[in-house]
């Protein structure tokens, strides 16, 4: 059984909200950075729990209505701003305080309107001054509908979560890693279903809404007919690294595939300088040889990886340059998928072709400044979200599933200072420009 509280986007009637609380919980004169104080020395919260990047533009924002200066990092164990009493978790422990009566007035302050910054679903607000319940966070995003749906296959406009399209995901290996005794025939649907009802659930739930199911292991190529029902496109070509299963009967069948109606993209192909260098010569020449099967209208989804210690990848993606101007014309739509380099990558693939986006992963979340500063300098029409599942794990699974895009999202988000949801919403505009709708 769980009650719902909606806390509204509009962060003054929060921050409102919040000092009424304040004149509840505390004696009469305490300020905001009294109760920052309490909760700092009396720890209420589980250093378990942090702020999720997604509330940084939220307690940005309250910094201005309350006249203070936004620190570079909003932090929770210690708090480090009055803001961050706005954060979900601070509302609760400063909730104990209240008497039962304050905590129902509290419950209906001016959150009638279900467009909400964080959503806090608990049954012992209202009922008890126990233990806190589940709590779920949701979103900050504006324009959702309130009745939160768990299932995948409502419209995305019901679902209350905010939309996402994962650019770059691998059905079959994914499969492989949850079901390894039995990795066939899985559904994109039950990937994300599985992350939704595991025991460990993405910290910003999102409703993917679209993305682009990967085949790049010959080995493995789906049959040319092959079936897949729902809003998923297909990508297939030659992942470097199996560049050997790359027979003249598997270049057939890629052919065959390609004329699939769901087939959207040729890849992922590229260089993977993770081999040793003696085989970097095939390696290319099967790359050059699936490049000529591109065509410039049909999405060229491209893995550039250098050897171990080039973290930005700057002399393959030369090296690849280099291959494509001689082999492809310059109109060609690229995805250059995983992107980890450096601005001047971005800005040399855009003069050299101009039909360029980039997919970013959840390896963002280990980018330094030289590799931010390449993600800044991606153009936002240009800019795509992927989970590349299953790699690049966020949570305490091994493996990711596209459900995990809303986490990748937060922290790319952060890192361009833009509010997650119009990131997601962007993004998936890029992807239909790219990949078609
Ligand atoms: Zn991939």
């Amino acid at each position: 059984m769980f009650r719902r509280i909606n806390v509204n986007l509009d962060v003054p009637a929060q921050v409102e909200a919040l000092k009424w609380l304040l004149s509840k919980a505390f004696e009469a004169g305490t300020t905001l950075q009294g109760a920052v104080d309490w909760i700092n020395t009396s720890r209420p919260i589980s250093p378990d729990y942090g702020l999720n990047p997604i509330h940084h533009g939220m307690c940005t924002t309250a910094c201005r209505i309350l006249g203070v200066d936004p620190p570079e990092v909003f932090t929770l164990h210690p708090i480090n701003s009055p803001a961050v009493l706005l954060f979900w978790r601070c509302l609760l422990a400063i909730l104990t305080r209240c008497n039962s009566q304050d905590i129902r007035d509290f419950r209906w302050f001016g959150f009638s309107e279900p467009t909400m910054a964080v959503e806090v679903v608990q049954e012992a607000l209202s009922e008890s001054e126990s233990e806190p319940g589940d709590l779920i966070v949701v979103d900050e995003c504006d324009n959702v509908d309130s009745d939160h749906s768990e299932h995948f296959d409502e419209p995305s406009t019901s679902s209350g979560l905010p939309n996402v399209f994962d650019s770059h995901f691998h059905l079959d290996r994914t499969s492989k890693v949850i079901w390894p005794d039995n990795p066939n025939g899985h559904t994109v649907e039950e990937l994300i279903s599985v992350s939704k009802h595991g025991s460990s659930r993405p910290s910003v739930p999102v409703n993917v809404v679209g993305g682009v199911v990967v085949y790049s292991e010959p080995q493995n190529y789906p049959a040319a007919d092959f079936q897949l029902d729902g809003p998923w496109k297909v990508a297939a070509g030659v992942h470097p690294k199996h560049y050997q299963k790359f027979s003249t009967a598997k270049r057939l069948a890629l052919n065959g595939l390609l004329e699939h109606p769901k087939v959207a993209a040729l890849g992922e192909n590229g260089l993977d300088r993770t081999i040793p260098p003696g085989e970097w010569r095939a390696q290319e020449l099967v790359f050059e040889n699936v490049l000529r099967m591109s065509k410039p209208e049909l999405p060229l989804v491209l893995h550039l990886r250098g050897p171990s210690g080039d973290t930005y990848g700057s002399d393959v993606t030369g090296r690849c340059q280099a291959i494509m101007r001689r082999v492809c014309r310059r109109e060609q739509k690229i995805h250059v998928h995983c992107f980890t380099g450096l601005s001047q990558v971005v800005n040399d693939w855009l003069s050299d072709f101009p039909n360029t986006f980039f997919g970013v992963t959840a390896a963002v979340r280990r980018f330094d400044e030289e590799q931010k500063s390449g993600l800044r300098a991606i153009p936002r029409n240009r800019l795509l979200l992927e989970t590349d599942a299953p790699y690049f794990p966020v949570g305490n699974v091994p493996y990711s599933t596209p459900a995990y895009l809303g986490d990748t999202a937060a922290f790319v988000a952060v890192y361009l200072n833009i509010g997650p949801c119009d990131l997601m919403q962007l993004t998936i505009r890029n992807a239909m420009t790219l990949y078609g709708s």
